[in-house]
């Protein structure tokens, strides 16, 4: 039997996660080098529209268990089905988004399954050798990548942020087939209930904004990022952050970009008084084009920066505000 390399395909009110697409890209990448197969898993109510995308996205088989029970994410009905699936058909390499839900449901696989897990990794490739999966993720604060390797126990389980892969081309030509499975878990056996459900107002879409502008320490305090929200909305992007800055209470942590924040990948990432550190970088170095502007010359973001400004900000962003009004 071919190895499978498996996705689980995160979807909320019959919308996928762009995440769960990134990584369908990969798991055709390391499927090719285990000569295995890529599968996917979709579970929900009225998910089949879904299941069929992701045969789109490079799926040869997409399990699907599609039940009313499922209507919502509970960590204890969506467990219970891909527990079920992963016990039957034995995946070699098990892959979920680094989401909330996927944070919450990959620790109970893992641990019902009796294997490891390793979280938010950055990079995924096959042992050329072994044929076991090496994971790649930040270690000692940042400052060293580890390879974790899982080579006794089925499956190897990651999970990885938004935006570490990139999204793969969509080919509607694609073929595969959809397989439906029971979850056998009747309502009154589920022990968690929803009683109600209120939407956050506002949520930052700084994964997948195409700008973003972000500030650090050298804005001076809070007040800098109105400059900031300025040019981002100019530019129709977001607004992120340092944790410098959100540890000093400057700006709220879910605009915070890095190790301990988000994965971005924008087509232009400008670094407004950002240092570089290497736990800033891991969450944005994949950005097509980096613009950084900073007063000292030798500040590590010029490393990576396609262009740099050796510069107040304070002087050079009004100045880019003007010139982007006039236009
Ligand atoms: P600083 O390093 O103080 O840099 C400020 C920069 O502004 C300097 O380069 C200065 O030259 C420049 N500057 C000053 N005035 C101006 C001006 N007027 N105009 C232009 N430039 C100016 N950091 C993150 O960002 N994200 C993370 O997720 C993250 N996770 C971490 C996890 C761990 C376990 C640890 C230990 C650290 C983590 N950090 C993270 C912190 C990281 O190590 C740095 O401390 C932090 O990124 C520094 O933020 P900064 O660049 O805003 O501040």
């Amino acid at each position: 039997m071919k190895p499978k390399v498996w996705v689980f395909v995160e979807q909320e009110e019959g919308k996928a996660h762009p995440v769960s697409w990134e990584l369908l890209g990969k798991a055709r990448e390391l499927a090719e080098a285990l000569s295995g197969e890529v599968e996917a898993l979709v579970l929900g109510q009225g998910v089949e529209l879904i299941a069929k995308e992701a045969i789109t996205y490079g799926a040869e088989r997409v399990y699907m268990i599609d039940d009313p029970v499922l209507e919502y994410y509970r960590n204890e009905t969506y467990a219970h089905g891909v527990i079920k699936l992963c016990e039957k058909y034995r995946p070699e390499i098990l892959l979920l988004g680094a989401t909330t839900m996927g944070r919450d449901l990959a620790g109970s696989i893992a641990t019902a399954l009796e294997t490891g897990l390793t979280a938010d990794v950055t990079g995924l490739e096959i042992d050329p050798e072994t044929k076991n999966l090496i994971m790649t993720r930040p270690a000692f604060g940042g400052n060293i990548m580890a390879s974790i390797l899982c080579p006794d126990h089925r499956p190897q389980m990651s999970t990885v942020r938004p935006r570490t892969f990139p999204l793969p081309e969509k080919d509607e030509t694609r073929q595969g087939e959809i397989v439906r499975e029971d979850l056998g878990l009747s309502e009154n056996e589920v022990k968690v209930k929803r009683v109600g459900f209120i939407p956050k107002e506002k949520t930052v879409n700084l994964e997948y904004a195409d700008v973003v502008v972000s500030g650090g320490r050298g804005l001076g305090g809070p007040e800098g990022f109105k400059l900031l929200r300025e040019l981002a909305e100019l530019l129709d992007g977001e607004v992120g952050a340092s944790r410098a800055v959100v540890d000093a209470g400057w700006i709220d942590y879910e605009y915070q970009v890095g190790q301990t924040g988000k994965t971005v990948r924008p087509r232009v990432y400008i670094a407004c008084g950002i240092s570089g550190a290497i736990q800033h970088r891991v969450g944005m170095q994949n950005s097509d084009l980096i613009i950084a502007v900073n007063t000292d010359p030798e500040a590590p973001i010029f490393r990576i920066a396609d262009l740099g400004i050796v510069g107040d900000l304070y002087e050079v962003l009004p100045e880019l505000i003007e010139a982007i009004k006039k236009e």
